[in-house]
C-alpha cells in the first residue's frame, strides 16, 4: 500500500496533536525532583501545513511536510478533528509486518484513547503513553467513556496489550528513605497501576528510584521491592517493568545488578519485568555498537537479571559517549550509538514481540519524525526487508534510501524539517523559564535527572 499525497494531506488536515505537557518549571524539593525527567513540548505550529500539493506520490527524505496539523489547545475544535481522523484510518501510514514491534511514546493529550490513534497514524507496531500527567501527584480518574474508547480503538487498530508499555509518572521514587514521601510516591504508583488494569493493559514501565543521597543503595533497593510486593497484592495482573537507568548520582538502575537486587526481593516474579533503554544502557557503560558488544551486553543481562524478564525496550540514540552517565536522548542514527547499534537490535530474535519504543527528541513535528525513525529501524532488519510488501511500505515513507548514509540523511532531514517547523516565538522558552533555556529541556523525553548538572 502506498500513501498518496492526497491522503497524506487529508491526514495533515485532520490531525490534531495537543500539547501533552507544556513545559513548566517544576517547583519541587530536590529529592522529589530527583526522578523528574524532561518531556518534549509536543506542539505543532500553525504553519505546519507547508508544502503545496506537488507531483510527489510519496514521502521521501526530501519532504519537509509535517504529518501534523495545526496545534491547538485541548479544546473542542481539536477534539472534533481528532474524531474525524479516527474515522478515516485509511489515511494512516502503513504498518510494516514485523516481529520487531517498533513504536513511539505518543501523546495522550485529550484522553488516553487518543494515544492509540496517534500510534496507528505513524505506522507504529507498539506504543507508550502516560496514563495521567507525569508531573502531577494527582490527576482526575479515567472516565468510563475514555476507558471504553481506548479499548475500542485498541481493537480497531489491532493492538494487543503486550505491545503497549505505559510509562509511569516521573515524580515517583519508591526508594525514597523518607516514609511519608515514599507513601506519596506509592499512592501515585498504585493509581497508575489501577489505571492500567482498567484499560486492560499488561505492562507498566517505571524508573526504579533514588537514594536521594540519604540512604544506602541496599536499603533503597529494599524499599523499592517492598513497594512492588505491596502493589502486586493490591492489583491483580499488571506486570511492573523496571527501566534501567543511565546511572547518574544516586539513581538506582544503572547497573544490571541493581535490577537483579530488586527482582530478588520481589515475591511474585511473574509480576515483574525489565525495560532496557538503549541510551541509558550506553550511558551506564554497556556498549551496543558492534555485534560482539551487543551480544556481550545481552549476555550480561541474561546472566545477571535473566532474559525472560525483558518485557520491552526504549530505542534512543545517545548525545553523550559510552559510560557518560548522562542521559541525553538523540534521534536514531545521529548520536554516539549510531545505526549499527540499532541494526544489532533489529536483527536479534531475543527482542522480538516486545514493545520497542522511541523516546527520541520530537521537536514539534513528532509524527513525521517518528514515522521516519520507525521506517528506518524496520529497514535495518534483514528479515523484515525480505518481504516485498514491507520494502514497498518502507519506501513509501522514507523513499529509496538504502545505505547507512542515506538512512542517516533521512533522519537528519526529518529533524531539520521538524526544527524548521518550530514557531518563531518558541513557547518552550517562555514556559520553561530558565530551565528551558538552560539545556534545551524541551527536546528530550524520559531523561534521568542529571544530579551532576542540575542545580535547581
Ligand atoms: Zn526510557
Ligand atoms: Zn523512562
Amino acid at each position: 500500500m502506498r500513501l498518496s499525497l492526497s491522503s497524506l494531506l487529508v491526514t495533515i488536515t485532520v490531525f490534531h496533536y495537543a500539547a501533552a505537557n507544556p513545559l513548566e518549571a517544576v517547583e519541587l524539593k530536590r529529592d522529589e525532583l530527583i526522578l523528574c525527567c524532561v518531556d518534549p513540548v509536543q506542539k505543532v505550529p500553525d504553519s505546519s501545513h507547508e508544502g503545496p500539493p506537488s507531483k510527489k506520490a510519496r514521502l521521501s527524505r526530501t519532504d519537509t511536510m509535517a504529518l501534523e496539523g495545526p496545534e491547538e489547545s485541548q479544546g473542542g475544535r481539536s477534539a472534533r478533528k481528532s474524531k474525524k481522523a479516527d474515522s478515516n484510518p485509511k489515511t494512516f501510514l502503513p504498518r510494516v509486518n514485523s516481529l520487531w514491534k517498533v513504536g513511539a511514546h505518543v501523546s495522550a493529550a485529550g484522553g488516553v484513547e487518543n494515544a492509540v490513534t496517534k500510534a496507528a497514524s505513524i505506522g507504529a507496531n507498539a506504543f507508550a503513553l502516560f496514563l495521567k500527567s507525569q508531573r502531577k501527584w494527582t490527576s482526575p480518574a479515567l472516565t468510563n467513556d475514555s476507558i471504553a474508547s481506548f479499548k475500542e480503538k485498541m481493537t480497531e487498530h489491532n493492538y494487543t496489550s503486550d505491545v503497549v508499555l505505559p510509562h509511569g509518572s516521573y515524580l515517583i521514587n519508591l526508594g525514597n528513605p523518607d516514609l511519608e514521601k515514599r507513601q506519596k510516591s506509592y499512592d501515585c504508583f498504585i493509581d497508575d497501576l489501577k489505571r492500567c488494569e482498567l484499560l486492560g493493559l499488561k505492562y507498566y514501565n517505571f524508573h526504579p528510584g533514588s537514594t536521594v543521597g540519604s540512604t544506602t543503595k541496599e536499603k533503597c533497593i529494599s524499599h523499592i521491592a517492598e513497594c512492588l510486593n505491596r502493589a502486586h497484592r493490591e492489583t491483580t495482573s499488571i506486570v511492573t517493568v523496571i527501566e534501567n537507568m543511565a546511572g547518574a548520582g544516586n539513581i538506582i538502575g544503572g547497573d544490571f545488578a541493581d535490577i537483579k537486587g530488586i527482582i530478588d526481593q520481589v515475591d511474585d516474579k511473574s509480576r515483574v519485568g525489565v525495560c532496557l533503554d538503549t541510551c541509558h544502557s550506553f550511558a551506564a557503560g554497556y556498549d551496543l555498537r558492534t555485534k560482539e558488544a551487543w551480544d556481550d551486553m545481552m549476555k550480561q543481562f541474561d546472566e545477571i537479571v535473566g532474559i525472560s524478564y525483558l518485557c520491552g525496550m526504549h530505542l534512543n540514540d545517545s548525545k553523550t559517549g559510552l559510560g557518560s552517565h548522562r542521559d541525553r536522548h538523540e534521534n536514531i542514527g545521529l548520536g554516539h550509538l549510531g545505526l549499527s547499534s540499532f541494526r544489532n537490535l533489529m536483527n536479534d530474535e531475543r527482542v522480538q514481540n516486545i514493545p520497542l519504543i522511541l523516546e527520541t527528541p520530537n521537536f514539534e513535528a513528532p509524527m513525521e519524525l517518528w514515522a521516519k525513525e520507525i521506517a528506518v529501524l524496520q529497514q535495518l532488519s534483514t528479515s523484515v526487508m525480505e518481504s516485498k510488501e514491507n520494502r514497498d511500505m518502507i519506501q513509501s515513507i522514507i523513499g529509496e534510501a538504502s545505505t547507512d548514509e542515506d538512512l542517516v540523511d533521512v533522519i537528519k532531514s526529518a529533524v531539520k524539517a521538524a526544527e524548521g517547523s518550530k514557531p518563531k516565538k518558541a513557547s518552550a522558552a517562555k514556559k520553561g523559564g530558565k530551565k528551558g533555556g538552560k539545556r534545551k529541556r524541551d527536546e528530550d523525553r524520559d531523561e534521568d535527572e542529571d544530579e551532576t548538572e542540575e542545580e535547581d
